[in-house]
């Protein structure tokens, strides 16, 4: 190959990657919203009574009903029948991953904290907010908390349709949604279109999600499935976007969150209902370096746009702000108060995964409610161990040779 056609190959392909990446739009929460209060004005109406509550919780005069929540979540993964594991039919493990990294980014425990600016990092939250992968469905039978849907099996549901929000909603959240009282509902799709001038856009939107307050059987989070992954495990199909932000980004909506420019693009006259979060005209993109300043926020440390409500890349994200964790938590007090009561069936163990030959090798063990051994095991290399309910070891456990040892319990009292 000669240098000039290799070198012309290369810019194609840089060509096409970064026009992939540009052509996508983050968020279509604030317009699918907009969308469903001109066909439903009772959930506006809804919203504004429940602010009311929440005002009143964040000023004390109501008390936070629980100081912590674990809340118990139904992966639904819609797929074209592609093998568990191949592009859009993600396998568990990955699953796991982007749960692993809800957790991590709403807990302040992510590996990239270091990242938020030293100006920003005393207005950095940690929630009091975790999530579970389900363990018992809604018939009261024992779950992985991974549904997965061949779209065939879906009436009305073709690939080759526009998948803008309205349509995800009707057709495939609607008739595949378990009780958004008890779970959270996640959705990760082969792709999401939104509709521009009357033209599909096909595949160009990462994802979307209904505030709380709107209609029961539309009351998810939805991604594109490039967007499930984490920092640890990204998606290799999501380039910038592949490493589990957006799912951190919807969930933030669906707890209430808005963005830091405000509903819809207000300029500097709209705010995100968050006295910490600096005011935006609007969104940022890409990786920019800080301080950025824009016409609402001028001076000083300028614009938070590392906050998991913007736009910017997955890695370039790293934070929520204190006023923004509160108000997810007084969100939860008003709209979701059933799901303080959630978690993902603590003290109930029947399911053991147990270890042979006093080894284990390294990985992710998911398929367990109990992870336990009597006796010493050992692992040469890195272990992750992920149970939902509980993880119980006895003395003798060990990682050896410098490999390191992480445990994952969510949802265990
Ligand atoms: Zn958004």
């Amino acid at each position: 190959m000669t240098k000039s056609i290799f070198v012309a190959i290369c810019l194609f392909v840089f060509f096409c990657i970064c026009t992939v990446s540009a052509q996508k739009k983050r968020c279509f929460t604030d317009e699918h919203y907009a969308k469903q209060i001109l066909k439903d004005p009772s959930f506006e109406h809804n919203r504004l009574l429940k602010e009311a509550e929440i005002s009143r919780i964040l000023n004390g005069q109501k008390n936070k009903n629980s100081v912590s929540v674990t809340i118990p979540v139904v992966f639904h993964i819609v797929h074209n029948g592609d093998a568990v594991g191949v592009r859009e039919n993600i396998a568990d493990a990955r699953v796991l991953a982007a749960l692993d990294q809800l957790n991590d980014d709403y807990s302040r425990m992510n590996s990239d904290v270091g990242n938020t600016p030293a100006a920003f990092a005393s207005l950095a939250g940690s929630t009091d907010i975790q999530f579970c992968l389900a363990s018992v469905d809604e018939n009261g039978n024992p779950t992985t908390g991974i549904n997965r849907v061949n779209i065939n099996t879906l009436s009305n549901v073709n690939q080759a349709d526009c998948w803008e929000p309205d349509y995800i909603s009707d057709r495939i959240v609607s008739p595949l949604i378990w009780d958004r009282d008890m779970y959270m509902n996640i959705f990760s799709l082969l792709n999401i279109d939104y509709v521009e001038d009357g033209e599909c856009m096909k595949n160009s939107l990462l994802g979307f999600a209904q505030f709380p307050g709107g209609p029961a059987n539309s009351d998810a989070a939805v991604h594109a499935y490039y967007t499930i992954g984490s920092l640890t495990m990204p998606n290799p199909s999501g380039e910038v976007y592949g490493f589990g932000r957006t799912v951190t980004h919807e969930v933030g909506h669906w707890l209430g969150l808005d963005h830091p420019w405000g509903p819809g693009f207000g300029g500097c006259n709209m705010d995100d209902s968050v006295a910490d979060t600096p005011n935006a005209f609007e969104p940022t993109y890409g990786c920019p370096n800080f301080p950025l300043t824009d016409d609402c926020t001028s001076a000083g440390s300028g614009l938070m746009f590392m906050n998991y409500m913007d736009y910017v890349d997955d890695q370039c994200m790293n934070m929520f702000s204190q006023g923004q964790s509160n108000r997810m938590m007084a969100s939860i007090s008003a709209f979701r108060p059933n799901l303080l009561n959630g978690g993902c069936g603590a003290n109930d163990c029947p399911e053991t995964l147990t270890t042979t030959s006093n080894t284990i090798s390294s990985g992710i063990y998911l398929a367990s409610r109990k992870v336990s051994s009597d006796g010493l095991v050992s692992s040469n290399s890195d272990v992750r161990l992920t149970a939902k309910e509980c993880v119980a070891m006895d003395v003798g456990f060990e990682v050896q040779n410098g490999g390191r040892l992480t445990v994952d319990v969510v949802g265990c009292n």
